[in-house]
């Protein structure tokens, strides 16, 4: 008998896909770091197989396993068989949220977290003061230099914690920008969830540039958080009612295309046809989602571009490149850029050790991921690492700041750089 429940759950047709070649083994990195069978995506799904045939419980080690994932899906791109990976865990961590039964706190922390602060715009805001409040209190500064966090094991933690930016997005939610010089598109911009209060100046960046590209960006009343981190989490309930508003606040529009700058919410918004089969609206919204490099690269610049001094590099997002098979638009707008050179970092397919709550659960296996990340970063001596996700960016610039010898990087959005280089250009 299955060890899987009712609910949404790993199938036989997407897991005998595996043929357990291991070619993605050294592309996974959990593997690269712990060298665990258990920890690699075969091993993985050999387990999920496992629970299925009522050989292996539903238990603490198949949880530990599936908990150490990082869903970055990099394995998918490595592999020959076309396993949908992605598919697997997220349905694999789905029994779990429904079927076992974590420690109370964490269970407490889980409902907290994903069924009140990120679906609650007015919970989201004290969220943020409470960062302002944190940081110019002068309370961040005390803790960081007194040593205290490190005591408690949360240093960690502390340095990859986002910071608020205020005047919060939230404001803008409602507004119609109007494009510069002729409209050649109306766009509607997904403004996200957190994003509102801790990466403010990146959507304004991102809704200038769109403007100065031709677009007329509609920011729509209704929207909320996309649900990928439920979906990562195996929140899928949730998820589900999240995706169904969105799909109310954009489909009324008319629009052109949804745009999104942050790789890991568009992932979730492209996949809402799965979460939503029963729901032909949900493919149609999925159908107009776009990166925003990705709508961008394929309109065309309008704009024009003012130098930047300097080499960049570029991160890829795990569910930009592996996700949503995104790779060269980023690429090709950051060459655009006058004055800027160029240089591949190596071994950027591999997760920065974001990969949305990760580096707040397992803070060690993410702190390795990273130093890694900035020791490929040092060896393309750029000036700027760019990036296309909100995640991605706490993380590299925790990186910058812990890991850098000399002169951090400057750590940005592919949108912030090219909002820059059009004002070079003024
Ligand atoms: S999603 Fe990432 S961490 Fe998880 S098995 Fe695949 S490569 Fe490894
Ligand atoms: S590369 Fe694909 S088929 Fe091969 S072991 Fe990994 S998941 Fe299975």
């Amino acid at each position: 008998m299955s060890g899987f429940g009712a609910g949404d759950k790993p199938v036989y047709e997407d897991y005998s896909k595996c043929i357990h070649c291991g070619l993605c083994l050294n592309y996974c990195p959990t593997y690269r770091e712990l060298h665990l069978e258990s920890d690699s995506p075969r091993g993985r799904i050999y387990q999920m197989i496992q629970v299925d045939e009522g050989r292996l419980e539903l238990g603490d080690s198949f949880v530990e396993h599936m908990d150490l994932c990082l869903d970055c899906r990099s394995c998918e791109t490595a592999c020959p068989s076309g396993v949908h990976y992605g598919r697997l865990i997220e349905a694999a961590r789905a029994q779990i949220h429904l079927h076992y039964k974590r420690p109370l706190l964490e269970r407490i922390g889980r409902k907290l977290f994903y069924e009140h602060l990120l679906t609650s715009p007015a919970l989201m805001k004290l969220f943020g003061y409470a960062m302002v409040f944190y940081r110019r209190s002068g309370l961040r500064d005390l803790l960081r230099a007194s040593g205290f966090l490190k005591e408690l094991g949360l240093a960690d933690v502390e340095a990859v914690a986002p910071d608020a930016e205020t005047p919060f997005f939230f404001s803008q939610i409602g507004k119609v920008f109007p494009a510069t010089g002729e409209c050649r598109y109306r766009v509607a911009f997904f403004a996200g969830c957190l994003a509102n209060v801790t990466h403010a100046r990146m959507n304004e960046a991102t809704v200038r540039v769109l403007q100065a590209n031709g677009c007329e960006v509609a920011v729509p009343t209704g929207q909320g958080c996309c649900g990928a981190l439920h979906v990562h989490a195996g929140v899928r309930n949730v998820a589900r009612d999240l995706a169904r508003k969105n799909i109310n606040a954009f489909l009324a529009g008319g629009f052109d295309a949804f745009i999104t700058n942050a790789a890991g919410c568009g992932s979730t918004l492209k996949e809402y046809g799965e979460l939503l089969p029963h729901d032909p609206r949900a493919a149609e919204f999925a159908k107009k989602m776009e990166d925003a490099s990705e709508f961008l690269a394929r309109v065309g610049l309008t704009q024009r571009l003012g130098p930047v001094a300097g080499v960049a590099t570029y991160q890829d997002p795990c569910h930009l490149a592996h996700g949503q098979r995104v790779r060269s638009a980023p690429r090709e707008l950051i060459r655009k850029i006058p004055a800027l050179q160029y240089r591949e970092l190596a071994h950027t397919e591999i997760c920065c050790g974001s990969a949305g709550v990760y580096n707040v659960m397992h803070s060690d296996l993410a702190m390795d991921l990273l130093r890694n990340k900035m020791s490929d970063v040092a060896d393309t001596r750029a000036d700027v690492v760019l990036t296309a996700n909100p995640g991605c960016l706490l993380q590299l610039r925790a990186g910058a700041r812990l890991f850098s010898e000399k002169h951090p990087p400057r750590v940005l959005h592919v949108m912030e750089l090219l909002d820059e280089s059009a004002r070079a250009a003024e």
